[in-house]
């Protein structure tokens, strides 16, 4: 049996939806990542489709798909356990945050951040979208490459998989439409969620919004980037879950993230847009001026 194929060395994360083991792989000796989801019990039979989907969709690889995603590379299904076998990375982001013994280098910032753009203006050329970005399920491999990871790969083909609560849902990359309840999603929600984590690794690992609750968060946001009216986000009051704020105005970016030069601010400021049409996007960010004195041979593109 194929379980017999992975030796389990330890937990290396809880997340929403399932526990991960780093395993070593009997038959090649590479370590690999194992993220363990347990189906909901309810719905008997996952549609073997979708796992063949699954496989299908992470078959027609292509070199850049390597590069911004971490590779899935095999997935075993019995009764209410569906196990997902990726390449193995060192540590996520917020791991890297929590063991920084000093600020972290502007250098690294922009390397990080040109590659995370990278794999959101990949995902978002093929109309796939995260819709979870946070530290957590961004992946650094040995080398200092990042990779997206937890695309929800399950949820996404629609495998009703059951929630496991330890870690806790945040709202701190949530966009304010997020927040008040649309329900149409689009690409632009990643890139408020990416403006929230360049803003943190410039910071160091600080969080930029971290709200307790949907009305705080709110207000952390509208108290940074100016209360949105119906001028600046036409229909914004049709909003299922709109709710008003007093006007605040917007305050200056430079004074919450001092770290970063005037094209980051610049460049950030273009993310944080409350009405989402407004935003930059992943191919147009990495083509501002930011990036201009990029040199870090990793973050080229290698085409
Ligand atoms: P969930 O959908 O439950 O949030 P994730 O895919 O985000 O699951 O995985 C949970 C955590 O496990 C991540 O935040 C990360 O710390 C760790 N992890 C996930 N995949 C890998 C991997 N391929 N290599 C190393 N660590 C990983
Ligand atoms: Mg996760």
């Amino acid at each position: 049996m194929t379980s017999q194929r992975y030796e389990r060395v330890e937990k290396i994360g809880e997340g929403t939806y399932g526990t991960v083991f780093k395993a070593k792989d009997r038959e090649t000796g590479d370590i690999v990542a194992l993220k363990i989801v347990r189906l909901d019990e309810d719905d008997e039979g996952v549609p073997s489709a979708a796992l063949r989907e699954i496989c299908i969709s992470e078959g027609i690889e292509t070199s850049e798909h390597c590069q911004v995603t971490v590779r899935l590379l095999d997935v075993l299904h019995r009764s209410l356990r569906l196990t997902m076998v990726f390449e193995y990375c060192d540590q996520d982001l917020k791991k890297y945050f929590d063991s920084l013994a000093s600020v972290i280098s502007q250098k690294t910032v922009q390397s990080f951040y040109y590659q995370l753009l990278r794999g959101l203006a990949y995902c978002h050329r093929h109309n796939i979208f995260h819709r979870d970005l946070k530290p957590q399920n961004i992946l650094i491999s040995k080398k200092g490459e990042l990779k997206l990871a937890d695309f929800g790969l399950a949820r996404a083909f629609g495998i009703p998989v059951r929630i496991y609560s330890a870690e806790v849902v945040t709202l701190w990359y949530r966009p304010p439409e997020v927040l008040m309840g649309a329900q149409v999603y689009t690409t632009s929600i990643d890139i408020w969620s990416a403006g929230c984590i360049f803003a943190e690794m410039a910071n160091s690992g600080r969080p930029l919004f971290p709200g307790s609750d949907v009305d705080e968060q709110l207000k952390r946001i509208f108290k940074l980037v100016g209360t949105p009216t119906d001028r600046t986000w036409p229909n914004i009051v049709r909003l299922p879950e709109y709710k008003e704020f007093p006007p605040y105005p917007p305050a200056p970016f430079s004074a919450v993230v001092p770290p970063l030069s005037p094209t980051g601010i610049d460049l950030l400021r273009r993310h944080l847009v409350s009405y989402p049409k407004g935003r930059i996007t992943a191919e147009d960010a990495m083509r501002h001026e930011y990036f201009s004195d990029l040199d870090d041979p990793i973050a080229r593109p290698s085409n």
